[in-house]
């Protein structure tokens, strides 16, 4: 298959191609063929993961990085280019990103630092099956570099870092009794009531990291208790969710909501723990990218509040930011379209970083 020159009819074509997630087969092939046929790059595939490197000898090397697979299809594959606006599922998550990466990649025979593209799939399911976090596992050496850009949609800014994620399960305990009589017993429901008040009065903080705010929650997300309905229970539970800014490590952020409830008689149970990601904004070539960004008329950088694979970068010690064509917001909805003007721009931007 003949692949298109311009970056936005390159973005058309990578839409047409269904690949909803566990179908990147052709896709991918599709890819490593185009990636192959460019003697600056040498190529290698994992699954339906496909790496390409260039082999210069530049100290400093780029990860530029974008997911293959996209959400169900909801009537819009094939997409439609309209003078402004390219229409279809993946326009925004990610094949307008991938399609930045995929001209970059044709365009840089001799980029100023050393570039390794990354095209992954399954990144819209479980994460036991992420195609990169699959690469992280089984070559991390080709995952090797100094900073990592994810085009993921951001509208063409920078999001730098993300939240880190925290699940925990915080156990009452009563006794049972019959309801006729509930002196005789102790309501593990009503002990619930103190954790509840806390969390309805949590004030949330924003914690400054590397020059971006990052805003932290905390609040309920399940809860259960009570067997048979004429009994006092002896049980229950609430299920919290912190979202936390990523100075705090995954232990001293599972210490910080255990201390909240530590005065009362509670168990604790950590469900999910996954770490945030530092946005990496101190480095000196994230700082240019910014002013170039600007200069193209992006908006400020700005912090990732949700959890996303920068994470896997930065638990390689790579850090690692969000930036491509795209409002997030758009992201996964059946009206999902991307303006031909940022994925231009966001090209042009970074290829105005690497050349
Ligand atoms: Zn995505």
């Amino acid at each position: 298959m003949v692949l298109p020159h311009n970056v936005t009819e390159l973005a058309h074509a990578l839409v047409n191609i269904p690949s909803v997630s566990g179908d990147e087969h052709t896709i991918a092939g599709i890819v490593e063929d185009e990636l192959r046929s460019y003697s600056h790059l040498d190529v290698v595939r994992d699954g339906d993961a496909v790496v390409a490197r260039t082999h210069g000898d530049n100290a400093t090397r780029i990860v530029l990085a974008g997911h293959l697979d996209t959400v169900p299809i909801a009537a819009n594959v094939p997409g439609t280019l309209s003078g402004s606006e390219l229409w279809g599922r993946g326009s925004v998550d990610m094949k307008a990103g991938d399609a930045v990466f995929l001209a970059l990649a044709r365009e840089l025979s001799a980029p100023r630092m050393e570039v390794t593209y990354v095209f992954y799939d399954h990144e819209e399911v479980a994460a036991p099956l992420n195609g990169l976090g699959r690469i992280a596992r089984n070559h991390p050496e080709w995952l090797r570099g100094d900073l990592a850009v994810l085009g993921e949609p951001t509208s063409g800014a920078i999001e730098g870092g993300c939240n880190g994620t925290l699940r925990m399960r915080i156990h009452t305990h009563g006794v049972a009794a019959h309801s006729a009589r509930p002196w005789m017993g102790v309501n593990a429901i009503h002990g619930l009531g103190e954790i509840l008040r806390r969390l309805e009065r949590y004030p949330a903080q924003t914690h400054t990291v590397d020059g971006l705010d990052f805003r932290e929650s905390l609040l309920a997300v399940a809860i259960e208790g009570g067997k048979s309905l004429n009994s006092v229970p002896d049980a229950a539970t609430v299920t919290v969710n912190f979202r936390f800014a990523p100075d705090r490590s995954e232990q001293a952020a599972a210490d910080y909501v255990r201390s909240l409830f530590s005065d009362l008689p509670v168990d604790f149970e950590i469900t999910d723990l996954a770490p945030g990601a530092r946005p990496g904004m101190d480095h000196s070539e994230l700082h240019r990218l910014a002013a170039i960004l600007r200069s193209h008329g992006a908006p400020e950088p700005t912090a990732k509040l949700g959890w996303t694979d920068v994470a896997r970068f930065s638990s390689l010690g790579i850090p690692a930011v969000n930036c491509g064509p795209g409002d997030p917001l758009l992201a996964h909805a059946d009206n999902e379209a991307c303006p031909v003007g940022q994925i231009e721009r966001t090209f042009q931007a970074l290829q105005e970083w690497l050349a």
